[in-house]
Order: structure tokens, then C-alpha cells, then sequence
């Protein structure tokens, strides 16, 4: 009889051990990043080992027009890429943290830009930290790409972010960002209102250049607009988010003779 308990009370302990080695496993196995490799910034995943991860993926080491690049005044000639127009508008946003960044995902179609006589619409935004891009040798504590599609391509709205005076108008969204992620890929806060036209600097001069993306696939043919004039944040706005990533840039890639051009809208 004395063994008998013994023997139940054996069991009822292995069964807990199986549950909570269940429960201890699920946040690795629930994330919703599907069958995607979890590319990374750092370690045995970071950006020299993209291309090796998936075959979808080797634009990322065999791309002969990659981003991000070093962009020199000296080096670009002006007026010879295509004339560009952005129109942004006042609008709500959903952001969310993709685990790779925090994605501020536009619903309006109104947001355009016409770039060589094409209309793109704006899907997202999103931060990186640092810059990608360098400008003039200049690197900056963080990067906007607005990422505008018009079904077949995409067309990338560069602005870079300098430490200065507290900025107003992303101040709502630099209050929500989410810490978190990713549980899923929709967001869990409610949206928040942002005048997408006033996030942009004045002067809408830009190198323009033909790269890619700068995360996985690194898809080529993407026409990016890099505006020169950087925006302005506090301190504490831009470690509202190098707190959550410290770094997410892609190191600079080969321009392999490509040409930037000076443009202005
Ligand atoms: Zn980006």
C-alpha cells in the first residue's frame, strides 16, 4: 500500500513536469513569423549569413544593387533620375513590432508618392537604429523608410533622424511604441493619429538611387529617395526606441558604379 502511493505520487509528479515543460515551450512555438528563418541583426543570423538561410534569400549576398549605401554630394550628379512628388496626408496608424522593428502600418490610400510619372501608395513606416544610409560620411542616431507600393514595385522614402529638439509631430507615436513582439503581427494597441505630410523635413532635396531592400529577401529595383535635410528628435524620443532595438541597421553595401542623383521635389 505504502509503495502504491509512492508509485501514484511518482506519476502525478512526472505529469506536472510534462505540463509545465509544455507551458515553458509555448512562447517559442507560438510566435507568428511562420515558416520565415528568424533573420537577425547579431549572432548566427545577422546580415553576412542572410543569403545563407533561405534561397530566397540570396539577393542578400549575391545582389550587385544592394542597400544601404554610402551617399556622397560629390559623388552625385543632379537632375538626371526621375522627378518625385510626395503627397502625405493627416492619417491614422497602427503600429506594430515585428521583432525586427516597429512598423507603423497606413490604412489611407490617399498617402502617395509619384515618382517618374508612377503612383505609389504608402503601405507603412518603420525605424531603423542607426541610420542605414550614410550621408557626407555622416551616419544618424536613426532612419525612417516610408515604404510605398504600387503593386509591382516599391519606391522608399529615406529620412534620417538627428538628436535635437523634441519632435511634436511623431510624438504620438514614439509614446505608443510597443516593447513587445511579436505575438502577432496585428498591432494590439489602438491607432494613433500622425500629420504624415509635417513628419517630413521642409526641404525635400534627395539623393535618388536604384537598390534594394534592406532586410530579407533584399529585393532589387527599388527606387529609394533619401531625403538629405534630417529630422529632428530628443533624446529620450529616440531611446524610446533604441531601448526596444538598439541596433537594426544592415552594414553598407558595394555601390558597384551605380548612380546616386541629386533631386529635389
Ligand atoms: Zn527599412
Amino acid at each position: 500500500m505504502h509503495s502504491t502511493k509512492r508509485h501514484v505520487a511518482g506519476l502525478t509528479a512526472l505529469a506536472v513536469t510534462v505540463v509545465s515543460a509544455g507551458v515553458l515551450a509555448l512562447p517559442l512555438s507560438s510566435d507568428n513569423w511562420g515558416s520565415q528563418p528568424h533573420w537577425a541583426y547579431a549572432g548566427n543570423h545577422d546580415p553576412a549569413h542572410w543569403s545563407d538561410m533561405d534561397p530566397k534569400f540570396t539577393a542578400c549576398g549575391n545582389g550587385q544593387a544592394q542597400s544601404p549605401i554610402d551617399l556622397e554630394s560629390r559623388d552625385a550628379k543632379t537632375g538626371k533620375a526621375g522627378e518625385f512628388h510626395i503627397d502625405y496626408e493627416k492619417g491614422a496608424v497602427s503600429l506594430v513590432n515585428n521583432g525586427h522593428t516597429i512598423q507603423a502600418n497606413v490604412s489611407d490610400a490617399k498617402d502617395t508618392v509619384v515618382f517618374d510619372g508612377d503612383t505609389y501608395h504608402l503601405a507603412q513606416f518603420h525605424f531603423h537604429a542607426p541610420s542605414e544610409h550614410v550621408t557626407d560620411g555622416k551616419r544618424f542616431p536613426l532612419e525612417l523608410h516610408f515604404v510605398n507600393e504600387d503593386g509591382r514595385k516599391v519606391a522608399v522614402i529615406g529620412v534620417l533622424v538627428k538628436l535635437g529638439e523634441k519632435n511634436e509631430t511623431l510624438a504620438p507615436v514614439l509614446n505608443s511604441l510597443p516593447a513587445t513582439g511579436p505575438v502577432s503581427l496585428k498591432s494590439t494597441k489602438p491607432p494613433v493619429t500622425v500629420d504624415l505630410a509635417s513628419v517630413l523635413p521642409h526641404d525635400h532635396k534627395a539623393f535618388v538611387y536604384t537598390g534594394s531592400l534592406t532586410t530579407p529577401p533584399c529585393t532589387e529595383g527599388v527606387h529609394w529617395i533619401v531625403l538629405s535635410e534630417p529630422i529632428q528628435m530628443s533624446k529620450d524620443q529616440i531611446e524610446s526606441f533604441t531601448h526596444i532595438f538598439p541596433d537594426n541597421h544592415r552594414p553598407l553595401q558595394k555601390i558597384n558604379g551605380r548612380e546616386i542623383d541629386n533631386e529635389s521635389e
